[in-house]
């Protein structure tokens, strides 16, 4: 029948003429004042106007990679506040 990945492709939203296809590319970002270049990342390129499209899953599994807490060093573990002293319930006064 079709060809497997034709089914992968899907009319750009842009120039209505082509279609997007999935590829892999270098993706950068900036993180803060690092670059950070993703290789291999998947993204669809339109084959008419070049439109190109980051696969959502990929980039909020990249987003997850990412985030600010991700890669740094551990931070020391804040002691934690005292707890304050739980009176126990008043009993309440029978009259
Ligand atoms: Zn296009």
């Amino acid at each position: 029948m079709s060809n497997e990945l034709e089914e992968w492709a899907f009319p750009c939203r842009k120039c209505q003429a082509g279609k997007m296809r999935l590829n892999s590319v270098t993706y950068i970002t900036w993180l803060g004042d690092d670059l950070v270049t993703v290789p291999d990342f998947p993204a669809w390129m339109c084959d008419f106007c070049g439109r190109r499209e980051y696969d959502e899953d990929a980039l909020n599994r990249l987003s997850l990679l990412l985030s600010p807490e991700a890669g740094r060093p551990e931070k020391p573990r804040k002691p934690l506040p005292p707890k304050p002293d739980l009176k126990p319930p008043q009993p309440s006064k029978a009259e």
